[in-house]
C-alpha cells in the first residue's frame, strides 16, 4: 500500500490474538519498513506520549501507518500532536473523516495538546455564543424581560453587520460603511462581552472552550455564531475575488465592486450564480441579478447584455407564490435561467466559469460559460465548531426543536439563526422572531416566565426585483404565506412600491433600533400553555 513507516501503538499483550512488537518489528524490516514502538494504555494518552508521537512522525520516511487496536489511541495522539499547527476544526473534522469521534479531546486540542485545567476562567448564567443579528436581539429580548441578568456574548469581531443591506450596497443604493456598527456599541448595557472566538463545547460539563483553551462554564446557553461561506469550495475563486470581474454581494468589502461593475459593463455577458441549499437570504443570489439588470434597462444598454442565471437548485424559489411575479421580470430582462447548473471553479484571468451540470439520466456535463461579469454566491455550511461538536446533526447544523429552538438533547442549550437546523429560510427577519422565543423559554426554564413560547418558522425575503420596487415574500415552515400587511397596503406576490419604501427606509432602522434593543416589533412569541 506504499507506507514506509509502522508505528505500533499497542502495549504488548493486549489481546491474546495479538503479535508482539518485536514480530512486528523482525516481519516489517524484512518488508523494507521502519518501524516504531510507542505504547500506550486504552484512554490514557499523555501529554508526553503526543509529543512522542508527533516526533516519530517527523522522523519517520512518509507514508507512516500508525495502529493500536481500533485505531482510537493513534488518531487521539495524531490529533494532539497537530494541536497549535492545524485549526481545531480541520483536526476534528479529518479524525471524523477517518472515522475516529474526538469530541472528548476537544478541549486538549484546543489547548495545543496539553491537557487543561478544570478550573473555569469564568462562569455565567447565560452565555451566548455568537453577537451577531441573532445574539444581540436575543440579549436584548431577555433584558427587556428582566433587567439584571447575568449575560455574556461570547464573539471575536470588533465590528457588526447588517447584511441585508448589502444587497443594496451591490445596487449603489446604500454605502457600505451604512450597514457596520462597531458591536461595543451595540451590546445592550448590562451584558459582558468576552471577544474571543469558541473553538469547542462540552455539554456535559456545561462549558465551552475559547480559543486558546479558556473555560466559560454557564447555567444555559444561547449558541448562534451564524453559518460558514464556503469561498474555497469553488475552485480559483478566493485568487479571482474583487479582480478580473468576479464579485459578491455576500462581502461587505465585494458589494460596491459588483456596483463598479454594473456601472461600467455596457455590453458582454453577466453570470450569476446560486448554490445548492440551504444559504443565507435564498433570494439574494437573484437580487443582486435584477438590480444590476434594471440599471443596464435604465442605462438603456439591456440589449447588449446577455445575463445568466446559474442555478444549483431546481426552481427559481422555493415558494411557488413568489415565482409567477419574478418571470414577469425575467422575461422583461432577457435572463436565461440554467437550473441544476453548480459553479465548480473559476478561472478569473481567462474569464471562465466552469459549471456540473445534472443531466436528466442522473450523470453530470460540464459546461464552461465566459463572463465580463460574475457574481458568486458561495456554497455555504454550518461554522466548522459547530459542524464537529456534539451539538450538529448529521448535516452538521444546530440539532434544535423547530418550535421551541431547544436543543434535542441539551436541554440547557437554545440554537437560533442561521446555524440551526430548523426548516425557515435563514434570514434576519427569522431570528427577529426567533430571539423573542427563546428570550421566554430561556427564562421560562428558571422560573422567571410561564408558559412555553413557540416559533412558526416565519422568514422574509424582500426581492429587489426592479429599483424601487420589491416582491416581499413572507411565509412559515412548509412555504406557507404569511403577509404581515394588509393586502391593499402590500401583496407580497406583485411588486409593490412600499415594499422597496420598507426595505429602504423602515427595516435598518427597525433592525438596529428596535430588534437590536429588545422592541419587539411584529415579533411577539405565540405562546402555548
Ligand atoms: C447579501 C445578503 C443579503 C441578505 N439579505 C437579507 C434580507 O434581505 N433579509 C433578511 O432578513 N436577511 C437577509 N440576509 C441574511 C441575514 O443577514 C442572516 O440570516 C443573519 O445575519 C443571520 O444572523 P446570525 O446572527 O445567525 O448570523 P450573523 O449575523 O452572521 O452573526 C454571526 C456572529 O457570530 C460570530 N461568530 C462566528 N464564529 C464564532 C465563534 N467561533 N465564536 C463566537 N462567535 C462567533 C460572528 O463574528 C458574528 O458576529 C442577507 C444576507 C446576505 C449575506
Amino acid at each position: 500500500m506504499g507506507y514506509r513507516s509502522i508505528i505500533c501503538n499497542r502495549p504488548d499483550g493486549e489481546s491474546p490474538d495479538q503479535p508482539l512488537y518485536a514480530e512486528i518489528e523482525r516481519r516489517a524490516k524484512e518488508q523494507g519498513l521502519m518501524a516504531a514502538f510507542l505504547p500506550v494504555e486504552s484512554g490514557k494518552v499523555s501529554d508526553e506520549q503526543s509529543v512522542a508521537f508527533g516526533q516519530l512522525m517527523a522522523e519517520l520516511p512518509n507514508p507512516v501507518l500508525a495502529y493500536c487496536r481500533t485505531g482510537m489511541r493513534s488518531t487521539t495522539m495524531w490529533a494532539l500532536s497537530q494541536a497549535g499547527q492545524m485549526p481545531v476544526p480541520e483536526i476534528m473534522e479529518r479524525s471524523a473523516a477517518a472515522g475516529y469521534d474526538l469530541k472528548g479531546v476537544a478541549r486538549r486540542i484546543a489547548n495545543e495538546g496539553k491537557t487543561p485545567t478544570e478550573v473555569a476562567d469564568v462562569t455565567h448564567d447565560i452565555v451566548i455564543v455568537g453577537g451577531g443579528a441573532a445574539g444581540i436581539a436575543v440579549a436584548s429580548s431577555l433584558l427587556a424581560r428582566k433587567r439584571d441578568l447575568d449575560i455574556v456574548v461570547i464573539d471575536p469581531a470588533d465590528v457588526h453587520f447588517y447584511q441585508p443591506g448589502w444587497t443594496l450596497v451591490g445596487a449603489g443604493v446604500f454605502d457600505a460603511s451604512d450597514t457596520t456598527r462597531m458591536m461595543a456599541s451595540l451590546l445592550p448595557r448590562g451584558v459582558n462581552w468576552i471577544k474571543s472566538a469558541v473553538a469547542a463545547f462540552e455539554p456535559e460539563r456545561n462549558a465551552v472552550i475559547l480559543d486558546g483553551c479558556r473555560v466559560v462554564k454557564y447555567k444555559q446557553l444561547i449558541v448562534c455564531p451564524g453559518l460558514k461561506l464556503d469561498w474555497n469550495g469553488i475552485e480559483g475563486l478566493s485568487e479571482t475575488l474583487g479582480r478580473n470581474g468576479v464579485t459578491s454581494n455576500y462581502r461587505y468589502d465585494l458589494a460596491p465592486y459588483t456596483w463598479q461593475l454594473v456601472e461600467k459593463l455596457k455590453s458582454g455577458r453577466a453570470v450569476f450564480t446560486q448554490p445548492p441549499m440551504p444559504i443565507k437570504c435564498a433570494g439574494a443570489p437573484q437580487k443582486a441579478m435584477y438590480l444590476s439588470s434594471d440599471h443596464w434597462k435604465r442605462t438603456d444598454v439591456l440589449k447588449n447584455i446577455d445575463i445568466e442565471f446559474c442555478n444549483a437548485g431546481a426552481v427559481l424559489f422555493g415558494v411557488a407564490d413568489y415565482v409567477p411575479a419574478l418571470m414577469e421580470y425575467v422575461k422583461m430582462y432577457g435572463i436565461n435561467l440554467n437550473f441544476s447548473n453548480t459553479l465548480m471553479a473559476v478561472d478569473g484571468l481567462a474569464r471562465k466559469a466552469y459549471f456540473s451540470v445534472a443531466q436528466p439520466d442522473g450523470t453530470k456535463a460540464q459546461v464552461v460559460r465566459e463572463f465580463d461579469m460574475l457574481h458568486v454566491v458561495p456554497p455555504q455550511k454550518a461554522p466548522d465548531f459547530i459542524r464537529v461538536s456534539p451539538l450538529a446533526d448529521a448535516a452538521g447544523w444546530i440539532d434544535l426543536d423547530p418550535a421551541t429552538l431547544r436543543h434535542k438533547k441539551f436541554s440547557n442549550i437554545y440554537g437560533l439563526g442561521d446555524a440551526g437546523n430548523t426548516a425557515n429560510a435563514k434570514t434576519v427577519a427569522a431570528a427577529r422572531k426567533q430571539a423573542p422565543v427563546v428570550a421566554h423559554n430561556v427564562l421560562a426554564d428558571q422560573g422567571m416566565a410561564k408558559g412555553v413560547a413557540h416559533y412558526d418558522g416565519y422568514g422574509a425575503c424582500p426581492l429587489t426585483v426592479e429599483r424601487g420596487k420589491i416582491v416581499l415574500a413572507e411565509f412559515l415552515y412548509g412555504g406557507k404565506l404569511a403577509p404581515s400587511f394588509p393586502k391593499w397596503l402590500i401583496d407580497g406576490t406583485q411588486p409593490s412600491r412600499a415594499a422597496w419604501y420598507l426595505k429602504e427606509r423602515i427595516l435598518p432602522s427597525v433592525y438596529w433600533h428596535a430588534m437590536l434593543k429588545g422592541r419587539e416589533w411584529l415579533a411577539q412569541p405565540e405562546m402555548v400553555g
